[in-house]
């Protein structure tokens, strides 16, 4: 096997990455059995590459998406490139340079358990003259003790080692930070591919029904379209026609394979949860409305409009909702959700399809509220005629007066109040209401900022 026959992995003459739009790659390098597949399930945080105990195992794919903080980036790893030239360390050596000509970045792992090996310096040699960021990476420091075997890699010549546990996660989130700071920014237009399909995450705790929900989205309707004129589809994500508009779904190859993990579930779920929140512009959030709403429901909504995006709840299972039961879920989405009384709120059935073509509208909904613009004549006018009839509160025996407002940004929309004097919280509640009343920004977050002129 050789990297030009990796699959979707393909280099021109120039030895460049051929994409319609370049995400910045990292490639993984080190010898066999250091742990890297096991690192790279870290990274793209899905468990989708083989970690097997034989040494050298052959692996299908080499390159795998990843997302960070809002960032994708492409994950290459060297593990599946078997070493047919003579002998290991001049198989490797050739592996590390094949990584520093192909990639932006170069993320080397060691084995921090048995240390420095000749292989590795042999590697190490290579690396030393990339002008790309290396990483060193101290693998398999499971606890603190084994903290010092990573110190001892300093004298590979590659700057610090990074001590992890690719299979506890020790390490990992700083890692992924590390990662992010090496690599080049990704390229405005893979999030704002004009024209391009709205993107939507379809996130909630386990069990609430996601897959379910996909699959009858991708089966029902004119099929799962697979490619968009002009935009390069990633394949983790899952392209939907759903009423007469292509939506894209992201992050859906766990729930399209209905990967099911046993360990380490909570952290992945919320990796996976996170994730695509953060690529999305829109989540529907799925609760369970069988059963009562919990922490958990609160918390997958919480991380959706602290991140700012746009939000539909759709309560599904309505099939095993009785008429009681459907009022009790209107007093607790009462009571649970005050941070979010502007939300959507839809009733479905993945199982049986009811209602589910409600979803498309509400998606629409928010999205619309999410863009929206406020000009600023309009803005202060109303402002000026809610400051006079409801004014500031008197604080310190001073009256705050509210100057001028301006709508900064959109997406989710972003206010900006000059005042002459700090505003409460409670008032600033009060701005937020009226200005929803008035204006709607159903389905999105909106965020006001005060900036007190002396
Ligand atoms: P690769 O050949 O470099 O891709 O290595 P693998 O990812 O296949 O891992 C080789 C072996 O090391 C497997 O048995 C893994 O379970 C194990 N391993 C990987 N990371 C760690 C770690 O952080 N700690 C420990 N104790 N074992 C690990
Ligand atoms: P996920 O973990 O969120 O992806 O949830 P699944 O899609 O795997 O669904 C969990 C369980 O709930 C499965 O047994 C589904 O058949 C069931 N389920 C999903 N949607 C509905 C629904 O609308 N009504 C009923 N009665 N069961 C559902």
């Amino acid at each position: 096997a050789s990297w030009e026959d990796g699959g979707d992995y393909e280099l021109d003459a120039t030895g460049e990455h051929v994409e319609a739009v370049r995400v910045p790659t990292l490639a993984i390098v080190g010898r066999p059995n250091v742990g890297k597949s096991t690192l790279v399930n870290r990274i793209i945080a899905r468990r989708e590459a083989v970690v097997q105990d034989i040494p050298g195992v052959t692996r299908d794919r080499v390159s795998y998406d990843a997302l960070w903080r809002g960032r994708r980036f492409t994950v290459v790893d060297t593990g599946g490139w078997e070493p047919k030239v003579d002998g290991l360390q001049a198989a490797v050596a050739l592996q590390a340079e094949y990584a520093m000509k192909t990639s932006d970045a170069v993320l080397v792992v060691v084995d921090a358990m048995v240390g420095a090996t000749e292989t590795d310096e042999a590697i190490a040699r290579v690396l030393r003259r990339s002008k790309k960021p290396v990483i060193l990476v101290a693998n398999k420091v499971d606890d603190e003790r084994a903290v010092s075997d990573a110190a001892q890699l300093w004298n590979l010549g590659l700057g610090e080692p990074f001590a992890v546990s690719a299979l506890h996660g020790r390490g990992s989130g700083d890692l992924l930070d590390i990662i992010l700071d090496k690599l080049p920014e990704t390229p405005e237009e893979i999030w704002d591919a004009v024209g391009g399909p709205r993107r939507v995450a379809l996130v909630g705790k386990p069990n609430v029904g996601k897959s379910s929900l996909l699959n009858k989205l991708t089966g029902e309707n004119r099929a799962v379209v697979d490619s968009v004129a002009g935009t390069t589809v990633d394949p983790v994500d899952s392209l939907v026609d759903l009423d007469n508009e292509v939506w894209r779904f992201v992050d859906t190859a766990g729930l399209r394979k209905r990967v099911k993990f046993s360990g380490g579930m909570e952290y992945y779920a919320s990796l996976r949860t996170q994730g695509a929140i953060e690529s999305a512009e829109v989540a529907v959030v799925l609760v369970d409305s069988s059963e009562p709403l919990s922490e958990q429901d609160q918390r997958v909504i919480s991380m959706v409009v602290d991140s700012g995006r746009a939000v539909v709840i759709a309560l599904n299972k309505a099939d095993l909702v009785d008429e009681e039961r459907r009022d009790q879920i209107d007093k607790e989405l009462e009571r649970d959700l005050v941070r979010v009384p502007w939300a959507a709120v839809i009733n479905i059935s993945a199982m049986t399809g009811s209602r589910v073509h409600r979803l498309a509208p509400a998606l629409r909904t928010a999205l619309a509220s999410w863009d929206k613009r406020i000009p600023t004549g309009q803005l202060n006018s109303w402002l000026g005629e809610v400051i006079a009839a409801n004014p500031p509160p008197v604080r310190g025996g001073r009256q705050p007066r509210v100057l001028f407002a301006t709508q900064a940004a959109n997406r989710p929309p972003t206010f900006v109040l000059f005042t002459s004097g700090f505003l409460e919280a409670g008032y600033r509640r009060f701005l937020e209401r009226r200005l929803r009343e008035e204006f709607g920004f159903e389905g999105s977050p909106i965020r006001i900022n005060v900036r007190v002129r002396e």
